[in-house]
């Protein structure tokens, strides 16, 4: 008889990850199914950025939810590293969004507005980060927008959900989902399970299954291509960011540099023309960045949505299953509060009234917020 589960998640990415632990602190039998290892993919190739007001054009809904995923980060921390040992290596020093032009300092104008941002003259900025490009008008500083280390929040939500409870079934593609019966029937190649709940959360991927379950919602690619270096000769504290590209220094000493936008591009290996790319652009804003050594580089797949908002929440005409997929540049920003939404719709509590509207996935468009 197949094994049966109170919910199952399909990908272990970040945002299944999240859902599982957050399913599992809750006691749900839990069930996540992972066609490979789990944290590989678009949550390994991201710079860790928890960059709620960098990323986000506007105060709305959306940023509010991102704000409320951004602070839950440091009490999550200590929580997971109770359970796991593993340490997400948040850091704090925030970012400095970096002004070249007037048209670079209107466009932030909404988020410069907000009180947790605070705009830093030239001199200002230069006297934080004394390395940082000279040819810079001011920048807008956001100590709130911390990081941490993507693949460690992978694991410690992992080895935190199975010590909890849940069974992470590794290398086991979901190839086939019947929801005729009562219980939903979850196929692999080789084994079949069954759910009373079923938590759609694979990433780019995920477009194949909202196809076969009857929606017409597409996901579509967008490659990034990042490197790391290794820093051994400035102190930067803070992460530099302009125009979607990024430093962003680690506890262990390198730099991140990221990214290229390649959008419908399926391809995950990284090209020297990209990487080329981001190193130009890095060189724009960290004049030293072209004498340190390079680390390593690699690629991923950033899980876009037909209006960059992701979809999470029920299935419109299915109330067992739920979504939580196309979280885009913000992945690892929105994990937390999208694991712990989506374990509040599986065990029926109320949610967020504004947030479930935001991403529900409906037939119609939805409103941009
Ligand atoms: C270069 C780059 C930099 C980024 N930087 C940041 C950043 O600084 N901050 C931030 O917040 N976000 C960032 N992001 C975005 C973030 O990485 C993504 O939004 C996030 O990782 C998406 O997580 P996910 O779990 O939805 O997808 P994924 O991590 O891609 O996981 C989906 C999983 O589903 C699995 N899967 C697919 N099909 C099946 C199947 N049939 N059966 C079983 N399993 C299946 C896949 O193998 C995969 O492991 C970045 C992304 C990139 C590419």
């Amino acid at each position: 008889m197949a094994t049966h589960y109170d919910a199952a998640i399909i990908g272990g990415g970040i945002i299944g990850l999240s859902t599982a632990y957050h399913l599992a602190k809750k006691n749900v039998k839990v069930a996540l199914f992972e066609s490979g290892k789990v944290g590989k993919k678009a949550s390994q190739a991201a710079a860790g950025m928890l960059g709620a007001h960098a990323e986000l054009e506007k105060p709305g809904v959306f940023f509010d939810f991102a704000r409320a995923s951004q602070s839950r980060y440091p009490t999550l921390a200590e929580e997971v590293k109770e359970i796991s040992g593993i340490d997400m290596n948040l850091k704090t020093g925030g970012i400095l969004k970096l002004a070249y032009s007037k048209e670079d300092i209107e466009s932030g104008n909404q988020m410069n507005r907000l009180d947790s941002v605070v705009w830093k003259s030239k001199e200002e900025a230069l006297a934080m980060e004394p390395s940082i490009s000279e040819s810079i008008l001011g920048a807008s500083f956001i100590e709130d927008d911390i990081q941490v280390e993507p693949t460690k929040v992978c694991k410690a939500f992992a080895k935190s959900a199975r010590l909890l409870g849940a069974d992470i079934y590794e290398y086991t593609p979901i190839t086939a989902i019947d929801t005729d019966s009562a219980a939903i029937t979850i196929k692999s190649q080789n084994e079949t399970f069954s759910a009373d709940q079923l938590i759609v959360a694979s990433g780019v991927w995920s477009g194949h299954f909202f196809q076969q379950l009857g929606l017409e919602k597409k996901l579509y690619p967008v490659k990034g291509e990042c490197l790391s270096v290794w820093n051994e000769d400035i102190a930067l504290e803070r992460t530099l960011y302009h125009e979607h590209c990024y430093i962003v220094p680690r506890k262990n000493g390198r730099l991140v540099i990221g990214a290229t936008m390649k959008p419908g591009d399926w391809d995950e290996e990284p090209t020297l023309g990209g990487i080329g790319a981001v190193m130009k652009k890095a060189a724009s804003m960290l004049p030293a960045v072209t004498r340190m050594k390079i680390d390593t580089f690699w690629a991923g797949l950033r899980p876009e949505t037909e209006d960059s908002t992701p979809y999470i929440g029920k299935h419109p005409n299915d109330n067992r299953i739920l979504f939580a997929a196309g979280h885009y540049r913000n992945g690892i920003l929105l994990a937390p509060a999208t694991g712990s939404m989506i374990s509040d719709l599986v065990l029926g509590k109320k949610v967020n009234q504004e947030w479930e509207d935001a991403f529900a996935i409906k037939d119609k468009e939805r409103q941009v917020i």
